[in-house]
């Protein structure tokens, strides 16, 4: 890859003294060089974000919102582009559930925020008064973003930031920091200079910019979509600055089957709603409960369809999925799987392939106390607990920390809905399990996260309330 990637701070590309390679995981080549930003030069992205917030906080919401239908058309223009880099340091397919879809996805979300609003509302107008509710931006956002979904993630976070008038100041992971590179780039032609900054930071450097963000006077919020751990550290770094916070964080998500169902047809869903993007999905389905009437059906039919999905190299048009992104997590994956290997029975996959490469991987006759049902795995293999009474089945569902999404299979839709809504957690699926769409809040409960993004909600969390009485 020869493209040369910068940070974007300010009018313009910004340089530095050391770089750190992007490899790509289907390969282990080097397939380019990201800026090692030093804290100064955050510190430098802040401030450019800081100036240039005095002019983009007061113009009119109808200029933000065509600035999101620009930034929609030059990311559109430039998709291919974007889905090349993706892949390359990503390790998804181009096609797919993949890099074309995540970029297209990306562009329909920019489209979707041009046409959120926030009005001032009315509390009261009468003889005693009149009381306006009035939503102010905040100032700059800092937004950190995942390895997994990095420019959806980087859309969610900074679309939403800059159409309520903010400034946006955004550290990508340092595992897949190209892409968003170059989108930050293509989005800063079509806005004012400052309104977005892209900093990068390798981990071996120590730099820790996402701590320094999170700590950060000049950041008045952070928006973190990772681990549950740093997001407390996030909560902890940003308390002395009282930052407003929205973290997407783990989610151990479960799916009950009900014993009504039709294992062909249901087989598909389950499949995706379990290994989209090779599992590696905050809300994917990491925990398989299925009634014993329909469980050796369930079974079969996934492992049915699993078998015709074809892993391989993501720059290959035939790979469905790709490899596992890093080797960090790959680690945690062979360790979950070995661990149910010992306690259960493998129906799919269940050994490494060659380097970050992990086959679908499906292990039954586990239970709650299983490391592969019981952690998060975020990668390709799921665990499958059988049961018989439908009384317990929601006591076990919950019996987690984390309550993100769960989901609901039946051929009895208005019992599944019963159903999922008492499952603890954020969203709950019916015959389906992690469909997102911009106009529905998400996020997290219990230690899954704070705020939700997203929708009008999501909007808002970009916003302090003042209200103005008369
Ligand atoms: P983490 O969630 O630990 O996040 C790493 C990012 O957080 C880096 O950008 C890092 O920045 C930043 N960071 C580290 N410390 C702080 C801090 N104190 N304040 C603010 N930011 C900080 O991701 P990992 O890649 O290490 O993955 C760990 C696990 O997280 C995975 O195994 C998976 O389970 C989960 N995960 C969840 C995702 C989701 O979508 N919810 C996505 C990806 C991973 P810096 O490099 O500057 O230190």
């Amino acid at each position: 890859m020869s493209k040369a990637f910068s940070l974007t701070i300010g009018d313009a590309a910004y340089a530095v003294d050391s770089t750190f390679d992007v490899v790509n995981p289907s390969t282990g080549a080097v397939v380019g060089q990201a800026p090692d930003a030093s804290t100064e030069d955050l510190d430098a992205a802040v401030a450019a974000a800081n100036s240039a917030f005095k002019a983009w906080s007061v113009t009119s919401e109808k200029d933000r919102q065509a600035a999101c239908i620009a930034i929609a058309d030059k990311l559109e223009e430039n998709a291919e582009e974007l889905a090349q880099i993706l892949t390359r340091e990503q390790g998804k397919p181009l096609g797919g559930i993949g890099s074309r879809w995540e970029v297209e996805k990306v562009v329909a979300w920019a489209r979707f925020t041009s046409k959120l609003s926030l009005p001032v509302e009315g509390i009261q107008d009468n003889e005693a008064g009149r009381v306006e509710l009035h939503r102010k931006p905040l100032g700059v956002v800092g937004s950190i973003t995942p390895w997994n979904f990095p420019l959806l993630i980087a859309m969610w976070h900074v679309a939403p930031a800059i159409l309520s008038g903010n400034t946006v100041v955004i550290k990508p992971s340092p595992y897949t920091p190209l892409s968003t590179l170059r989108m930050i780039e293509l989005m800063s032609e079509v806005l004012p200079a400052g309104v977005v900054n892209c900093v990068t930071g390798s981990d071996s450097s120590g730099s820790n910019i996402g701590g320094a963000m999170s700590a950060h006077e000049g950041i008045r919020k952070i928006v973190f979509t990772g681990s549950c751990g740093t997001g407390e550290k996030v909560m902890e770094s940003a308390a002395s600055t009282m930052k407003r916070l929205t973290l997407e964080l783990g989610g151990n998500d479960a799916g009950i089957v009900l014993g009504d169902v039709d294992a062909e047809a249901i087989a598909p869903g389950l499949f995706w709603g379990i290994f989209i993007n090779n599992g590696q999905t905050c809300g994917s389905l990491k925990r398989l409960y299925v009634h014993e009437d329909a469980h050796d059906q369930v079974v079969d039919a996934l492992v049915a369809f699993a078998k015709t999905i074809k892993v391989g190299d993501g720059l290959a048009e035939s790979s469905v999925l790709g490899p596992i992104q890093n080797q960090m997590q790959f680690d945690k994956v062979s360790r979950l799987v070995a661990d149910a290997k010992s306690r259960g029975d493998v129906k799919l996959g269940g050994e490494p392939g060659e380097g970050l490469f992990f086959p679908p991987t499906i292990i039954t006759g586990l239970s709650n106390d299983d490391s592969l049902v019981s952690e998060e795995q975020f990668g390709p293999a799921i665990g499958v607990v059988k049961y018989t009474d439908q009384d317990d089945i929601i006591a076990m569902a919950n019996d987690s920390d984390n309550g993100l999404g769960g989901s609901v299979w039946s051929s009895d839709v208005e019992k599944a809905r019963a159903l999922a809504g008492q499952l603890e957690c954020g969203t709950a699926w019916v015959n389906k399990h992690g469909a997102l769409q911009p106009n529905a809040p998400f996020g997290g409960v219990k230690k899954s996260g704070l705020g939700v993004e997203f929708g009008d909600e999501g909007l808002k969390a970009y916003t302090d309330i003042q209200v103005i009485m008369s």
